[in-house]
């Protein structure tokens, strides 16, 4: 084995503790928030799980919205917290209905935090993210969004909105490494997380990564994962090249166009116009139709299609044009693979009609 083959990603140069306080502006920038933004260099999931763990304390009541497995596990961290959770739960892989959201908060007056994942990446439906912030705001109820999915790709404007936590990673919609995320932290928020009662001297306190904040944000706690890091510099710099904005409309137009691919070829979208995420495509199979049968069938084309996860999504099949794949080859590739799959199963599907389908959408 030749150990002295050079490779770039070896050995890698110091990141310049300087540029996470950089790079934390950058990713306020994208969140239009002035709120605090704590980095971490870990996969999203633990942002999310420190977020709750840091809220959760005997005494404090939350509603928990599920909308996919996440859902569950944000229901999970609370009460180990000791706090109490009210489980609002939408029909099986459904987005929840902004009324049923505000009668739980007439019915819990006393409900500090509300929970729930904006664009859900299991099964391709969005939340109705701005009826439930303003809900929440009006009560006073602190909220706590899993943005990861829809960071970049749906319009997300914290302060405007008054989203208290936001998380984020930059894996799914900025094209950007797994290994690193971040969330928002409004003064509301952290009055919460202050007040008595939370972890200490734990990786999943808030409270002890606000001291990061507190010392100028400098190099953060620990050994830097500069690659890591160096890797989500290089997305910002692509995202904020194309711009936010044209960013949105890509994912936008992705997702309108593998609706109108799929309905073309005879499918069903799942998601209601929309309620559906620009990250995903998820289509129901038809009856009888078992969904790894039919993944397999367009194996051979390596195309992004997945089955749908978590409870309600076993007949969905997600097409993905997340991130750089928010883009015509992608969606038409997916989309024509559908179709094939359709054909190989013995049923029908218009496959030019669709790619025309897909197309008039890129004409330009
Ligand atoms: C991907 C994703 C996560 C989890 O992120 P990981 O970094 O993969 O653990 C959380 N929520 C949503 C909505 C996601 O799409």
């Amino acid at each position: 084995m030749p150990f002295d083959r050079w490779n770039a990603l070896n050995d890698a140069p110091v990141f310049p503790p300087e540029r996470f306080g950089l790079v934390a502006d950058r990713l306020g920038r994208i969140l239009r928030t002035r709120n605090d933004i704590l980095l971490f260099q870990t996969e999203a999931v633990v942002a999310l799980e420190a977020a709750t763990a840091s809220l959760a304390r005997p005494g404090l009541k939350a509603i928990n919205i599920v909308t996919s497995p996440f859902g569950a596990w944000f229901g999970g961290w609370l009460r180990r917290g000791g706090a109490e959770v009210v489980t609002l739960s939408a029909e099986p892989a459904r987005p929840i209905d902004a009324k049923a959201v505000t009668a739980a908060f007439d019915a819990h007056p006393e409900t500090k935090v509300v929970i729930f994942c904006h664009a859900e990446s299991a099964n391709g439906v969005l939340n109705p993210l701005e009826e439930i912030v303003a809900a929440a705001r009006a009560r006073g109820i602190v909220t706590v969004v899993d943005a990861v999915a829809s960071v970049g790709g749906h319009a997300l404007d914290v302060d405007a909105l008054g989203v208290d936590i936001a998380v984020i990673g930059p894996q799914k919609s900025l094209a950007g490494p797994a290994g690193v995320s971040a969330l928002s932290v409004s003064p509301a928020a952290w009055a919460l997380i202050t007040a008595e009662g939370g972890p200490r001297e734990s990786t999943l306190s808030l409270l002890d990564r606000k001291a990061w904040l507190d010392a100028g944000r400098g190099a953060l706690p620990g050994t830097s994962a500069a690659l890591e890091f160096f890797a989500l510099e290089a997305a910002l710099d692509r995202f904020e090249a194309e711009g936010p904005a044209a960013a949105l409309v890509r994912h936008a137009q992705a997702a309108k166009a593998a609706r109108e691919g799929l309905i073309a070829l005879g499918a069903q979208p799942w998601a209601a116009p929309g309620r559906a995420s620009h990250l995903v495509t998820t289509a129901r199979l038809p009856d009888g139709v078992d969904a790894e049968a039919f993944l397999a069938a367009a194996a051979h084309l390596d195309t992004d299609m997945s089955p749908g996860v978590g409870p309600g999504a076993e007949n969905l099949v997600r097409l993905n044009h997340t991130g750089r794949r928010a883009c015509f080859e992608a969606v038409l590739g997916n989309v024509a693979a559908y179709g094939i799959a359709l054909r190989k199963l013995g049923l029908e599907a218009d496959i030019a009609t669709a790619a025309a389908a897909v197309a008039a959408h890129y004409a330009g």
